[in-house]
């Protein structure tokens, strides 16, 4: 009999948990990818880079698999109704798919497989985006953590060679049956979407081209990962997010190495972990804080705070790292690591704006965008979340620019009206007196706006903000 598997954050054809549990049970395996209107009629913009990266990663894996005597059958519609719909066409009796820990995508599932049930047809799915998911690392009361360190130690501590090994596939490629006629890729047009360009080469050419690359650098990675201007990241979160690369060929590569940039890059590796065993054990994260008390925090809200998130969003809050770090959002989809917690601090901290407006501005911009990490990011800056900055360490976002962009080499690269600051001022070109101003050209309130808010005024705003609920409770 033949089997369906169901493609989703999961685009490549190796190391493949559901491809290879299908292909070792079934002489006939059919491969499907659902362009799914649920998701896709939600995104606000028809020019979304990360519909660009599916479907060129698509075509890439659609190759792959006809080279092996496979192909991917792709369907637009509602991804409820048409797995359903297209397992009684091919007459299949088992849909394989990998684990998804977001709620909606949970919900989502567990409507397919009843939906498949009604039929006489199974639905199979398993662990594959990450090395330890749910509730498989514990607390020794049999709690989920809510701390990262001792998570981590709980994690490397329960990792064994058999967890970091891969799911086969190229031995049974021969059980890959070719799609029915006429299953082609979609243009992107007939989705209804335009080309984007991508700064982050797709598919699993591309990740596999990042990932040798950062092998050379990876033993500097603790050293250069905070400085945006310097190239120190992996810029693998796109393809983790894709499933473009496998976590256990790059967990198992960054385990057996030794050093402090491999150790630290694979204690990255697991954040992503933690933030999705978070998820998935406490759901309501989504849209609550995860402590339930920082619900009640006063936001900003009104016009004025309208218009300053508005000049946050477009980068224009006369901050320059932080206007840096946003217009690096809007021109590539990416955001160093290190900008995202300054802009998230500034945003929540300086601005006084609920972080759950940054962090659905993040989602529709982010090239990379999880819903775990994100929100996690966002409730750690924000300090509503589990194991987060403590809400009265607030980042200074002059210092964080000194310090991490000494000489302003990215803000230079992202607000070209700072061009000519001297690096003195450049963290803070407001400083800078109006003769000066005038004879570089650089004139704060005409060629670059003037401070947004006052950072200690701010300051003091926030601790406020924090002491009022911690007197309510
Ligand atoms: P590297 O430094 O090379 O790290 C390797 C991998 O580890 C990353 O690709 C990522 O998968 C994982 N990782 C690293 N840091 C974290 C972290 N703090 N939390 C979870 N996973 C991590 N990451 C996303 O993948 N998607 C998001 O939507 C996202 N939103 C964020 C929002 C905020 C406010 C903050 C503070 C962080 C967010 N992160 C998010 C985490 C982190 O910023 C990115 O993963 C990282 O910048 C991606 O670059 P890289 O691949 O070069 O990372």
């Amino acid at each position: 009999p033949a089997a369906l598997v169901w493609f989703r954050r999961d685009l490549r054809d190796f190391d493949h948990a559901a491809l290879s549990h299908a292909l070792q049970a079934h002489a006939r395996v059919f491969c499907a990818f659902v362009f799914d209107t649920d998701i896709l009629d939600a995104l606000p913009s028809r020019q979304d880079r990360r519909v660009s990266f599916i479907h060129a990663s698509l075509a890439e894996l659609d190759a792959r698999l006809r080279e092996k005597g496979g192909g991917l059958i792709v369907r637009h519609g509602r991804a409820e109704e048409e797995i359903p719909r297209l397992a009684n066409e091919l007459k299949v009796v088992t849909v394989f798919a990998n684990h998804d820990y977001e709620p909606a995508a949970i919900a989502r599932d567990t409507r397919v497989a009843n939906s498949l049930k009604d039929n006489g047809i199974v639905f199979r799915s398993f662990k594959d985006q990450v090395i330890f998911e749910r509730r498989e690392i514990l607390t020794q009361s049999g709690k989920p953590f809510g701390v990262f360190t001792p998570y981590k130690n709980a994690w490397l501590r329960s990792v064994q060679p058999r967890d970091l090994g891969a799911w086969p596939v190229a031995d049974f490629a021969g059980h890959l049956a070719s799609p029915p006629e006429g299953s082609h890729l979609p243009a992107l047009s007939a989705l209804g979407f335009e080309t984007c360009d991508l700064r982050v080469a797709p598919g699993m050419s591309g990740g596999e081209a990042l990932w040798e690359a950062f092998t050379g650098r990876i033993n500097q990675y603790h050293a250069a990962r905070d400085f945006p201007a310097v190239k120190g990241v992996s810029y693998l979160s796109t393809h983790l997010r894709f499933g473009t690369v496998s976590i256990r060929a790059l967990a198992g590569n960054a385990h057996a190495r030794s050093g402090a940039g491999a150790e630290s890059w694979l204690s990255e590796l697991i954040w992503r972990e933690f933030y999705q065993q978070l998820l998935f054990n406490h759901p309501h994260v989504v849209e609550h804080a995860y402590k339930p008390e920082f619900d009640a925090l006063h936001w900003e809200q009104g016009p004025a705070a309208d218009a300053l998130f508005d000049a946050w969003c477009e980068g224009r809050t006369g901050y320059p790292l932080v206007d840096a770090a946003q217009r690096q959002l809007l021109a590539s989809g990416f955001m160093h690591n290190r900008l995202r917690m300054v802009s998230a601090s500034f945003l929540t901290k300086d601005l006084g704006i609920h972080w759950l407006r940054g962090e659905r501005f993040f989602a529709q911009w982010l090239l990379d965008y999880d819903l775990a990490a994100n929100n996690g990011g966002w409730q750690w800056a924000a300090s509503t979340g589990c194991d987060a900055q403590p809400w009265f360490r607030i980042f200074n976002p002059i210092t964080q620019s000194e310090k991490f962009d000494p000489q302003g080499k990215f803000i230079r690269r992202y607000v070209p009206e700072l061009a000519a600051v001297p690096d003195k001022f450049i963290h803070a070109p407001w400083k800078l007196k109006p003769a000066e101003q005038n004879a570089i050209g650089c004139v704060i309130g005409r060629h670059y706006p003037a401070p947004s808010v006052d950072h200690a005024t701010a300051r003091e705003h926030t601790l406020a903000r924090f002491k009022a609920i911690r007197s309510e409770h």
